[in-house]
């Protein structure tokens, strides 16, 4: 067994990751980013979450993912509405199976950025058609994309295929992990990018899993009692055109009624730039069934599920004959896991106050998407849409327990709730980014991460073009508007 020693090592390499490596070395920082996949991009990439949904922030490190992106041909463009089985009309069989976004050449990256604001579902095709954009691309390009962007620092080395295995601990710090390369890694600093906080977990951080009782932080969303409930699992697929129109044989084994709910689940239908679709069924298995199952039994499950889906699909809306199921993504997609309980708990308060209403100084990201658990059901109306963007705290990502450890992922410290918003792919990415950032100025002033200065972390990612502030700042508008020219 060999050392390698690091300023920062981050592990995890899917938003928050990647963000927290990029900014660290481009600001100094030797880095070591440890993948247990063969690719770059996490749920981004591998799990079939090929787009960004719309949403405030994503000024900073995912826009300029996404001009390296739109430099090259049909690796990403920008989505509207298309049909949406909703606005046919109560009463009327819905003529579109889901929700439908499709190429649009004429929105810019800066209309990407806005979801808050939008009435229920139903009455909102107007506001959805004017103001709803996301992002879509190619997986494999965006992942190889990250790491072009991760090498030209020059300052950090990426391991794939390589899982963190264990920790060591000296009173409140992390000295050094062990990863199932043979390798022992020390470092100054640690940033927990796994999603499920493994390595939180593994020094003895404190977490969270399920909904919390509304009387834990007064919540109008929680439920009365805790459980044991999650937000929705989705195994995504893609769908190309095809030129001899066909429904696709459903292996024998594989029932043509849905087997696991009253009807089969609605889907999101994303074009991709090519004009391919992506397919997310909402969800393909409830969060909870998935993580009794296991990983691998879930996954092996959903693969049945998602058949049975798209032969209804292709047999129930005959427009879809003109397609065939083209990738299966290799990672299960799993909203959500246990979370940090940190230095501050985001709740459904921040989300309601909006970020002119919150107190804190130590702001780092900005977020607006829906409280939206996937079948997750809270036992409380009042799930939905947000009047105005929030802020999340730089606190979100400091454990209590450990001060050379930040975790910039979907398992910051924050209420199931709130994690239901927050948990965007550009929201993460811009979580690692302030992460990656605090650490780079805790090490030039020998700190604890508890102790680099809100004002400072601010200034340095407002340097960055980060979106920190709401109004938006009329220089970061213009920003985006120049460099998307
Ligand atoms: C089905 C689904 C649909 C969604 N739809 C959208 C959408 O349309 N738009 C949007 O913006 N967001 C969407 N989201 C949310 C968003 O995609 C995720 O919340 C976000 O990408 C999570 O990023 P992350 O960095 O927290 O984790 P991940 O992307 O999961 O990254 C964690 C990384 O850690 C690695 N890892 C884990 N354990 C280890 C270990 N021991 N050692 C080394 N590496 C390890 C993993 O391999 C992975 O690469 C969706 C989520 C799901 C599940």
């Amino acid at each position: 067994m060999s050392t390698a020693s690091f300023d920062l090592v981050v592990v995890g390499a899917g938003s928050g990751g990647f963000g927290a490596a990029l900014a660290a070395s481009r600001l100094g920082l030797t880095v070591l980013l440890v993948e247990k996949s063969e690719s770059l991009g996490g749920n981004a990439a591998r799990g079939g979450v090929n787009n960004w949904e719309p949403g405030v922030g994503g000024t900073g490190i995912p826009f300029e993912l996404y001009k390296r992106l739109k430099k090259i041909p049909d690796a990403v463009c920008i989505y509207a509405f298309g049909r949406h089985f909703a606005w046919e009309g109560p009463d009327v069989i819905p003529k579109f199976p889901g929700g439908e976004q499709v190429v649009d050449r004429v929105s810019r990256y800066a209309d990407t950025l806005r979801r808050y604001g939008a009435p229920p579902l139903r009455q909102a095709e107007s506001f959805r058609r004017a103001h709803w954009h996301g992002v879509p691309y190619e997986p494999a390009t965006y992942a190889v994309e990250m790491e072009k962007m991760l090498a030209e620092t020059g300052r950090c080395t990426v391991w794939k295929k390589t899982a963190f295995t264990g920790v060591q601990v000296d009173h409140r710090h992390i000295t050094a992990l062990t990863c199932d390369n043979g390798q022992t890694v020390t470092a100054n600093y640690f940033i927990d990018a796994t999603a499920d906080i493994l390595l939180a977990q593994r020094c003895g951080c404190r977490t969270s899993l399920g909904q919390e009782p509304r009387s834990l932080y007064d919540e109008p969303s929680a439920p009365r009692e805790p459980n044991d409930r999650l937000n929705g699992t989705t195994l995504i697929y893609r769908v190309a055109r095809i030129a001899a129109p066909a429904v696709e044989p459903l292996p024998a084994d594989i029932p043509t009624a849905c087997w696991w709910a009253e009807k089969f689940p609605v889907a999101a239908f994303t074009q991709y730039p090519n004009g391919d679709y992506n397919v997310n069924s909402l969800p393909t298995m409830a969060g909870r069934e998935a993580a009794t199952l296991g990983y691998g039994a879930a996954y092996v499950e959903c693969a049945r599920r998602i058949r049975a889906h798209w032969h209804h699909v292709q047999t129930s809306y005959p427009e879809f004959q003109n397609y065939k199921m083209t990738w299966v993504a290799p990672g299960l997609g799993v909203r959500e896991g246990p979370r940090l309980v940190g230095r501050y708990v985001l709740t459904e308060h921040d989300l309601l106050s909006g970020a002119t209403g919150q107190k804190h100084d130590d702001l780092i990201a900005l977020a607006d998407h829906a409280k939206d658990t996937h079948g997750a059901d809270t036992g409380r109306a009042g799930c939905g849409e947000l009047t105005e963007p929030y802020g999340i705290p730089y606190r979100c990502l400091l454990p209590v327990e450990r001060d050379n450890l930040a975790v910039a992922c979907r398992g910051a410290s924050l209420s199931s709730v709130a994690a239901s918003s927050c948990r965007l792919s550009r929201t993460m990415m811009q979580l690692g980014q302030a992460a990656g950032t605090a650490a780079a100025l805790a090490m030039r002033n020998h700190l604890a991460l508890r102790d680099v200065s809100p004002a400072e972390l601010r200034a340095a990612l407002r340097d960055q073009h980060a979106e920190i502030s709401w109004p938006r700042p009329p220089e970061l508008a213009q920003y985006l508007q120049k460099e998307d020219s």
